[in-house]
């Protein structure tokens, strides 16, 4: 984190000022958190998804023999079902050379991001995403499994240096992404000459009326939907040369309760305005509605690459539930049962569902000695920026969160999720919100790496609704016995390879 790249305004520095935001409301939507006010929405797509080839996804297999990277094992993605479109054949890709990169991207792939080969996503997709006729592509990529550097490298490979405009554009749910999106893309994009820019809400102390600022130049830009839209509005960000257009977290950005409507008029206005921009949707989920609507907006022939839900769990992660009979009990688990394992475990995440919890569970965490830090939507943008900060940098060790950083949010060191409160649906507290699940416990085990993933269970409500997600996933996750005893407790830590 934190490396100087080109002209990137990234986390550390001060993004672009953007418009006051009023103060952010009690949570209705996911993540906690209201970035910006979605506005009405767009016309629906009419036309049908072409009908798809199969592709043989036994020849997209990666060669074993041909493993560098012997020591992380990658995320199980044998299961991942390529759909291709009209008859471009794809060969998957062993290395990165074979992709045909420029010099300057493949140093920053090796020096910077010190990456050896293609992760099975990357092989599989980059082949789709970089050779001509630049298809649009639909893909699902298990948590961790590489998925930003996929349309990373397709946004820094179709910009052309000689066109100072925005020509790649990509957009995500939170600022805590857009932000780290751009860090990796300054990163791998270091020796290229790219500039890129945030388009994030910004602080009332950085306001800068929007008529007031200059016209994008920055040739890609990663922000949220809403201030994206609200540039494009402006006119202050030209999409006229804007070839590729990503969402990050695609299933989220473009569903019901989501960023649907400012999506879709982002993308509208930018098929308007621009002949042929090639659109990348990427999510480790994609629910059956969701993947429904995305195959009809989609509306060119696209390729396609899905994993079934039951693969989905990461092998490398261990999941266990434990059943305790109080709120203090939780309290008395983690700090008793997990902490006293200390640096050991790395650095770990809890999730919890409200921000009442969030501050109710870091007060009792404090008051018992620990060093924690607690972010949610409620607070201000540059203390949120400043939290992420210091746990990316190894500053603080536990992070207490609401789903705000449930998706995406990539920190290799995180070998330890707890789920202080189960994720449940927003308009059902009975059902629980799997997909929300998932996403949490992506946030250890990042490329393969080893992970733990405690569920704490507090009466018959959390049981049923722990249980819902055991067979929305078809896997039965791991009791810790006696949520009193410590010998069962390093057990489960050891068994997922922790101690
Ligand atoms: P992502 O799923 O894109 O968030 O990536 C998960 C983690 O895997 C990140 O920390 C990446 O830096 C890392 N990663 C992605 N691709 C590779 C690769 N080809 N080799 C090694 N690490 C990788």
């Amino acid at each position: 984190m934190g490396d100087s790249t080109t002209s990137t305004t990234a986390a550390g520095q001060a993004p672009r000022p953007q418009e006051t935001k009023k103060a952010t409301v009690a949570p209705t939507r996911w993540a906690d958190l209201e970035d910006e006010a979605p506005e009405e929405s767009s016309a629906s797509s009419t036309s049908e998804a072409k009908a798809a080839l199969e592709l043989d996804v036994e020849n997209l297999a990666i060669d074993e023999n041909k493993k560098i990277n012997k020591f992380l094992d990658e995320p199980e993605d044998s299961n991942i079902k390529a759909v291709t479109s009209g008859d471009t054949p794809y060969t998957s890709a062993f290395t990165f050379e074979e992709l045909k990169l420029s010099p300057e991207l493949l140093k920053g792939l090796y020096v910077e991001m010190k990456f050896e080969k293609p992760s099975k996503i990357q092989a599989i997709s980059l082949p789709m995403i970089l050779n001509p006729p630049f298809m649009d592509l639909i893909a699902q990529a298990h948590n961790g499994s590489g998925k930003t550097t996929c349309f990373t490298l397709g946004m820094l490979s179709r910009v052309d240096p000689n066109i100072k405009a925005p020509q790649a554009l990509c957009i995500c749910p939170t600022r805590e992404l857009a932000i780290q999106n751009l860090e990796v893309l300054g990163k791998m994009g270091k020796y290229t000459g790219i500039t890129s820019e945030c388009a994030i809400p910004m602080d009332s102390t950085n306001h800068i009326p929007i008529n007031k600022r200059p016209p994008v130049t920055a040739q890609v830009v990663i922000g949220t939907p809403g201030t994206i839209k609200k540039w494009m509005s402006a006119k202050k960000l030209s999409v006229i040369h804007v070839k590729i257009l990503v969402f990050d977290e695609a299933d989220h950005m473009l569903a019901e309760d989501g960023f649907k409507d400012d999506s879709l008029r982002i993308m509208r206005d930018i098929e308007r305005m621009s002949s042929h921009c090639q659109v990348l949707l990427f999510s480790a989920t994609f629910n059956e509605t969701v993947k429904n609507f995305v195959s009809k907006i989609v509306k060119r022939d696209h390729n396609q690459l899905f994993v079934k839900k039951e693969e989905l769990s990461l092998e490398s992660v261990k999941q266990y539930k434990v059943n305790v009979p109080d709120e203090l009990s939780k309290v008395m688990v983690i700090k008793e049962r997990i902490f006293e394992f200390g640096e050991r475990l790395g650095q770990t995440i809890i999730f919890v569902r409200t921000r009442n919890s969030a501050s109710t569970l870091h007060k009792s965490l404090v008051e018992l000695g620990y060093d924690v830090t607690t972010i949610q939507g409620a607070l201000k943008q540059e203390d949120r920026d400043k939290i992420v900060k210091e746990f990316k940098d190894g500053l603080t060790q536990v992070l207490i969160s609401t789903d705000l950083l449930a998706r995406g949010f990539d920190q290799q060191q995180v070998n330890l999720v707890i789920n202080y409160d189960l994720p449940v649906k927003h308009d059902n507290r009975t059902e629980p919100d799997c997909e929300v699940y998932l996403h949490r416990i992506g946030r250890a085990g990042r490329f393969g790496r080893k992970g733990a993933v405690f569920n704490l269970l507090c009466g018959d409500m959390d049981q049923m609704i722990m249980s819902k997600i055991e067979n929305h996933f078809g896997t039965k996750v791991a009791e810790v016995h006696d949520w009193r005893n410590e010998e069962d407790f390093k057990a489960a830590l050891k068994a997922a390879g922790l101690l």
